[in-house]
């Protein structure tokens, strides 16, 4: 019904003209009211009556295509990426992957720069001399010369000889003017007796250090010796040594008072003696065989000075010393280095980080003349080798193995284990290999513990520590060696060094804060050619950035990684290894670089508590 009249009414009205009018001429024609124009519509209005309209339409259209490509991106030089008419997209991700990788380099810069810096920071400004020789700039140019030569024969071999035989056995060598590699012991032309003695200890073909190592000693030239542990390196420096000793008591026999010739500082009072007895040994073939007497003497705390004294009185070759004693000895005038022309440091970079630093140093100050230096370790950063340098003169470095690798001879065994478990898991753990087995652990309390635990047990072991006299270190360390007793447990004083006759097992039962001393102590085991096994109990206390480093060795070492340390990442993992050596140059954990070393840091804090420290004692001292 409605539909009918609605249309009546439409048929009724006039119809209506449609027409268009834009909203401004109806509000105008309607209100008569004129707008507010806005300004910039007014000057667009006046700049296209100068004829700018065109133009501006231009810009304009320009800056809407810019706004509908929303995800156009503009990158650091202002270049505007995204859809455009004349690049493909394609070309673009080229250009942008090649843009990204030059940023990568430059992060890869940056960061190498910021090492350089640290490390330059870090590195020693004070060379490793006498203080004589340091007021009197005296440097040493050329090399000791020494009577002795390689045999005819090999010396007229081409260098490229000498380069396979180096290739063949893994040795790497720098400097210049190295003296060839010899492969046999008589070839060194060592002493008949020393020849036997060397036999009667099952000792027959020189390892790889010794092959590149004794030959440079002999040719009088200072060596930087980097070897894993275990691998002979302590017949590098003590048969030259013995040699040359001998030369000089039958050029002109040494008399009351005189000598050492050579001395030997290690870092541990039961590595100077393990070293002593073994020159001993040698020095006892000779005078067996009717070569003249080479006198050696120990000195070493917890041993009585006049043991030492007695020796020096009748005129010594060689003193094997810890740096406290001799530092001691040479203070009081007891001992004195005039004619001392031969030094080498064993373990030298765990001396230098003990903090021997400066009594090294006050040792140097005690030569008269130019000496043969060798330093030895089974690790050597980058840092100590810089420091070392600058006290060798034309040094030959010699490396077997990278420095601060672990023996390949040792499996690797790392296992989770709980604080509270790991005392009952030992035993279990001890289950693995027949004795000897060696347990290392970081505190003292802890070795007591562990000690007192394996007693009541029923197992045969000894302990050793700082914290224990001389006399009882000496007897467990003797005990053990001897085989009379099946464990030693230890702190690290028995890590560096110390060579046990078939250790079948090291434990760790705790990880050490620092990767270089876990080195040192699986080294233990797994020592000349024999294979051996280390455990190490980790949990949730140790530190991640040893784990890392843990982590990395163990790869290096192609040994197993346990799941939760291959979990392990570190935000810095990109960065290890930016072709300049891997890891830190610092410590040379291989899980950090520089830029994360927690020792390093430990330092640098230790160093900035000592500026208000000192400044308190010293004016503390004032008042006394
Ligand atoms: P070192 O690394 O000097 O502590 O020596 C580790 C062990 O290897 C010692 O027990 C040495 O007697 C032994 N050793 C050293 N040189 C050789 C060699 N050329 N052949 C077999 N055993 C060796």
């Amino acid at each position: 019904m409605s539909e009918a009249r609605s249309s009546e009414k439409a048929t009724e009205d006039p119809p209506r003209k449609r027409y268009r009018r834009d909203e401004l001429s109806h509000s105008e024609s309607e209100d008569e009211y004129v707008p507010y124009v806005p300004v910039k519509e007014r000057r667009k209005e006046q700049l296209s009556k100068l004829g700018r309209l065109t133009q501006l339409k231009e810009q304009e259209q320009r800056g809407k295509s810019s706004s509908e490509n929303e995800h156009d991106e503009e990158d650091e030089d202002g270049q505007v990426w995204g859809r455009k008419s004349n690049i493909s997209l394609l070309d673009q991700h080229t250009e942008l992957k090649k843009l990204a990788e030059a940023k990568k380099e430059s992060a890869m810069e940056r960061q190498l720069k910021e090492e350089e810096k640290i490390l330059e920071s870090v590195a020693e400004k004070k060379a490793l001399m006498g203080v004589a020789e340091l007021a009197k700039g005296i440097q040493y140019e050329d090399p000791i010369k020494t009577s002795w030569t390689p045999p005819k024969y090999i010396l007229a071999m081409p260098e490229e000889k000498h380069e396979e035989m180096r290739r063949q056995l893994r040795i790497l060598v720098e400097g210049e003017d190295v003296p060839p590699p010899t492969r046999s012991f008589r070839e060194m032309k060592l002493h008949h007796a020393i020849l036997s003695g060397l036999e009667r200890k099952g000792i027959i073909k020189p390892s790889p250090i010794q092959v590149q190592g004794i030959p440079t000693v002999l040719a009088g030239r200072d060596i930087i010796g980097i070897a894993f542990t275990g691998s002979g390196k302590t017949l590098v420096f003590i048969l030259p040594l013995i040699m040359f000793c001998l030369e000089q008591e039958t050029k002109l026999p040494f008399i009351k008072d005189e000598g050492p010739y050579g001395l030997i500082i290690c870092p541990s009072r039961e590595l100077a003696k393990q070293t002593f007895d073994i020159i001993r040994y040698y020095c006892e073939c000779l005078t067996a065989s009717g070569a003249p007497e080479i006198r050696s003497c120990l000195a070493i705390g917890g041993v009585p000075v006049s043991e030492s004294l007695e020796v020096i009185h009748r005129g010594v070759h060689i003193m094997v010393a810890t740096p406290g004693r001799l530092m001691d000895m040479l203070d009081k005038k007891m001992v004195k280095l005039d004619v001392c022309r031969y030094l080498c440091m064993d373990e030298a970079d765990r001396m230098i980080d003990m903090g021997f630093e400066e009594d090294v140093r006050t040792i140097f100050s005690f030569f008269c003349g130019q000496r043969q230096t060798l330093l030895f370790s089974a690790t050597m950063p980058k840092k100590i080798q810089n420091f070392a340098r600058s006290a060798l003169v034309k040094p030959v470095t010699i490396n077997v193995g990278r420095a601060g690798a672990a023996s390949m001879n040792v499996i690797q065994e790392v296992e989770y284990v709980k604080q509270e478990a790991k005392i009952v898991y030992l035993l279990e753990c001890l289950q693995k290999t027949p004795p000897p087995v060696l347990i290392f652990a970081e505190k003292k309390q802890d070795v007591d513990a562990i000690h007192e635990y394996l007693l009541l047990k029923g197992v045969e072991a000894v302990a050793i520590h700082g914290g224990k006299d001389q006399e009882e270190r000496s007897r467990s360390v003797e005990a053990f060696r001897n085989g009379q007793k099946d464990l030693l447990v230890a702190t690290d004083v028995a890590s560096k060094g110390l060579d046990f006759p078939n250790v079948q097992h090291v434990i760790n039962y705790d990880m050490p804060d620092d990767v270089e001393n876990y080195v040192h102590r699986i080294g233990r085991t797994g020592r000349s050619g024999k294979t051996g096994i280390a455990t190490t109990f980790i949990n949730k206390a140790n530190d991640e950035s040893v784990l890392l480093d843990l982590k990395h060795l163990l790869i290096e070492a192609k040994q197993k990684v346990p799941p939760f340390l291959a979990e392990l990442q570190s935000e810095n993992e990109k960065y290890l290894d930016l072709g300049d050596g891997r890891g830190c140059s610092y410590c040379g954990g291989l899980g950090h670089r520089i830029t994360d070393c927690p020792k390093l840091e430990a330092i640098q804090n230790k160093q900035a508590s000592n500026i208000g420290r000192r400044d308190y004692l010293a004016s503390n001292a004032a008042d006394y």
